[in-house]
């Protein structure tokens, strides 16, 4: 059976109306930077790489510990990981892949068409990027670290990958087998509890009707047990079980 932990990396403050479609409130609100590691399996599966220093630094991260030592505090060595899904390529998700030197890298062939196609160079879409860690995506394709997937796709027995794009466009969501029912890793189809569990779309968009679509998709997943692991809530900590500081386990 697997074992599912998230694990944060970094925290930042916004406001309500700066992040949630249509929303007046100013109330703040704090961002928390996630990965997933998901053991139990015939091997360790990362979700998402995170990012790396520079990008904490530019973008005033608070907190910011390697996305690589987090990984090592559950006992996993960050060089070995040999899979790593990625659940779009904005530059949380992915700035930090060289972290993880020996990980084969599984992203939805819409994403990486988007990214390396015509509309990601305006400004709207451009500064959710970190352009030199897309454009080793060339390198690492060649090199066979990138495996490219369209719609749902069998990582192992019991943990698969789901498309739903509209967060990006093509944007996946993991869902994992364990004792406690099947857990939903959201990533950004929900970064909040609240976008999945009232509706409420962020305004980082590449098409309304598939994000909203994708809160049907992630509960018809989670079924009664409700395990939805949000993208970056602080509140996942409250929900779930905080085994050491950072690392929370879900199930
Ligand atoms: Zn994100």
């Amino acid at each position: 059976m697997y074992e599912v932990y998230a694990l944060k990396y970094g925290e930042r403050d916004t406001t309500a109306c700066q992040f949630f479609y249509r929303e007046a409130s100013h109330e703040p609100i704090t961002l928390h930077f996630y990965i997933w590691l998901i053991l139990g399996g015939p091997e360790p599966v990362l979700v998402d790489t995170g990012f790396r220093e520079d990008d904490a630094a530019a973008r005033g991260i608070r907190n910011y510990v390697s996305p690589a030592a987090m990984v090592a505090r559950l006992g996993v060595k960050p060089e070995t990981i040999p899979i790593a899904l990625i659940s779009h390529l904005h530059w949380d998700h992915w700035a930090g892949h060289a972290l993880f030197p020996a990980a084969e890298f599984w992203i939805q062939k819409e994403e990486v068409a988007f990214w390396t196609g015509a509309a990601a160079r305006y400004e709207a879409y451009k500064a959710l990027a970190n352009a030199p860690a897309l454009g080793s995506l060339v390198t690492l394709s060649y090199g066979n670290r990138v495996r490219l997937i369209e719609g749902e796709r069998e990582i192992f027995p019991g943990l698969r990958v789901h498309w739903v794009g509209g967060h990006t466009a093509g944007l996946q969501i993991v869902s994992v087998e364990t004792a406690r029912g099947r857990v939903v890793l959201t990533s950004d189809a929900s970064h909040f509890f609240r976008n999945v569990e009232r509706y409420q779309p962020v305004q980082i968009i590449t098409s309304l009707p598939q994000m909203l679509a994708a809160f049907d998709t992630i509960h018809a997943l989670a079924g009664s047990e409700k395990l939805i692991v949000a993208g970056h809530d602080p509140e996942v900590a409250g929900r779930f079980t905080v085994v050491q500081p950072g690392v929370v386990r879900i199930a």
